[in-house]
């Protein structure tokens, strides 16, 4: 890759999960540390939704909401960064669609698809989730996937998960 393109800027979706640990206060700390990387800038933020656990129901309520940054990044390093803030904010996994104090998963990058063994963009369960494509939708109404499904039609036909507006700690 050469340098120009190691600076381009790209525009990211980022989806932040949390059940554990104050979900809200664990998100917005993520939405800062992610602000605070050196080469990623938080550029929207979406409501912050709550919903019914997917798997396990003995568990808490998630808490979720996505955000739009820019970022010179690859995907790849991109997920690294993800991935060492979750470690940094006591991420332990307990189980499958269990329970976690911070989820953080690249939705979208540009109009990209990726297909490595430990990373999928668009993430594989975006179609299914009403709580990742409703604050996807609240960022940006016209938001596509690289195949041109519209997610706004990918709303309508996605199970209902009952989601509720969560007000943010610092909003
Ligand atoms: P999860 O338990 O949902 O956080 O899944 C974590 C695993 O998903 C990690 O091993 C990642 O490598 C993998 N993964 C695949 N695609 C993505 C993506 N788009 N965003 C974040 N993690 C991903």
């Amino acid at each position: 890759m050469n340098q120009t393109e190691i600076n381009a800027e790209n525009i990211a979706y980022i989806g932040l999960g949390s059940n554990l640990d104050a979900p809200l206060i664990q998100i917005t700390t993520a939405i800062k540390a992610i602000d605070l990387l050196p080469d990623t800038t938080v550029l929207a933020k979406a409501p912050i939704y709550k919903s019914k656990p997917l798997g396990p129901q003995d568990q808490p309520d998630f808490y979720n909401t996505a955000i739009k940054v820019s970022t010179s990044s690859h995907p790849e390093m991109l997920l690294k960064l993800l991935q060492h803030i979750e470690i940094t904010l006591g991420r332990v996994k307990k189980r499958h669609w269990g329970e976690r104090c911070i989820d953080l998963d690249i939705l979208l990058f540009n109009n990209e698809q990726v297909n490595l063994p430990h990373l999928t963009i668009p993430h594989a369960e975006i179609r299914n989730r009403d709580f990742v494509l409703k604050p996807l939708l609240d960022i940006c109404q016209d938001l596509t996937l690289p195949n041109g499904e519209v997610l706004r039609d990918l709303l309508q036909q996605c199970p209902c998960n009952n989601l509720q507006p969560a007000t943010s700690p610092t909003d």
